[in-house]
């Protein structure tokens, strides 16, 4: 699957906005993805699911985990996709942990899942819970990379699409600075531009 037919897909669900939106973490930035909107539809995910599933066959994946709540849908996708089992991680008191009796082998061959990857930050501590349980961790796999593929999450890493989009401070923000207001999709609040 190709970076502009994922886009693509995001675009036409109306995952991918384009325009000026306040992101929950208070920034600004001149796109909104919500994968949530994309994977609603269990033909899309599908598609996602084998792009990223062909990426590992052959790698001797025993097990799909993927980071709670994002990365649920897409990671058991790939697992079905992959023949093998999955489970995900979530966090208990900020902890990364695996939880409902979920364990794993001592050297276990796993792959861990997200849909989007920003920071890093949830699959490189999936990755640690997995790797301190004794499991061994393959790789790591998003739909889409908003990192502009520097993220660093310790083993090797594929997404189906990267973006760079910055995400700014409003007092350093283009759009607002030309007085146009922005807009926080997924609730119902307006933010008038300051
Ligand atoms: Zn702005």
């Amino acid at each position: 699957m190709k970076q502009t037919e994922v886009l693509e897909t995001f675009k036409r669900t109306s995952a991918l906005l384009e325009g000026h939106f306040v992101l929950s973490s208070g920034l600004h930035s001149s796109v909104y993805l919500q994968c949530a909107i994309a994977l609603q539809t269990p033909a899309v995910t599908a598609q996602f699911g084998e792009a990223i599933a062909d990426q590992f066959r052959g790698e001797g994946i025993e097990t799909v985990a993927s980071p709670a709540i994002g990365g649920l849908i897409i990671g058991y996708e790939v697992a079905r996709q992959l023949g093998v089992r999955f489970i995900w991680t979530e966090r208990e008191q900020g902890t990364m942990t695996l939880r409902r009796g979920f364990t794993v082998r001592n050297g276990e061959r796993m792959l861990v899942v997200e849909d989007v990857i920003t920071t890093g930050g949830s699959t490189r501590d999936t990755v640690k819970a997995l790797t301190d349980s004794g499991a061994v961790v393959v790789g790591a796999a998003s739909i889409i990379d908003r990192s502009g593929g520097q993220a660093d999450v310790g083993v090797p890493r594929v997404s189906l699409a990267t973006l760079n989009v910055p995400a700014v401070q409003p007092a350093d923000c283009d759009a607002c600075k030309r007085g146009e207001s922005a807009s926080k999709p997924g609730s119902r609040t307006i933010q008038k531009s300051v």
